[in-house]
């Protein structure tokens, strides 16, 4: 028979968050999930761990994926628009300058 695990050692272990992160080893996951079909604090432990760790996993995501994600496609075609405005004009100002100080 199984250890029933108790509350104390869920927290101190994390266990719900790593029941979400699946890194829980066999054993404590069977005997966490036994415990937690009939508990609330638990079920909401886990759910409040998903809820975490869904933002964690958003927050790990390189910060142009997470850009590209917000941005419109309207957006991004007005951002275009503006790089190769300013990759086109930067030059097109500097050369008549720099021609003039070779002079
Ligand atoms: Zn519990």
């Amino acid at each position: 028979m199984l250890k029933e695990m108790d509350h104390r050692y869920i927290d101190e272990h994390s266990v719900a968050q790593r029941y979400v992160g699946n890194a829980l080893e066999p054993q404590e996951r069977v005997e966490f999930e036994t415990h937690l079909v009939d508990c609330q604090e638990c079920t909401d432990r886990v759910l409040l761990a998903e809820m975490f760790h869904a933002r964690k996993a958003e927050e790990d995501l390189p910060l142009r994926a997470r850009l590209a994600a917000r941005v419109k496609p309207w957006q991004m075609a007005v951002i275009f628009a503006l790089t190769v405005l300013l990759l086109t004009a930067i030059p097109a100002l500097l050369v008549p300058v720099l021609l003039r100080w070779l002079h």
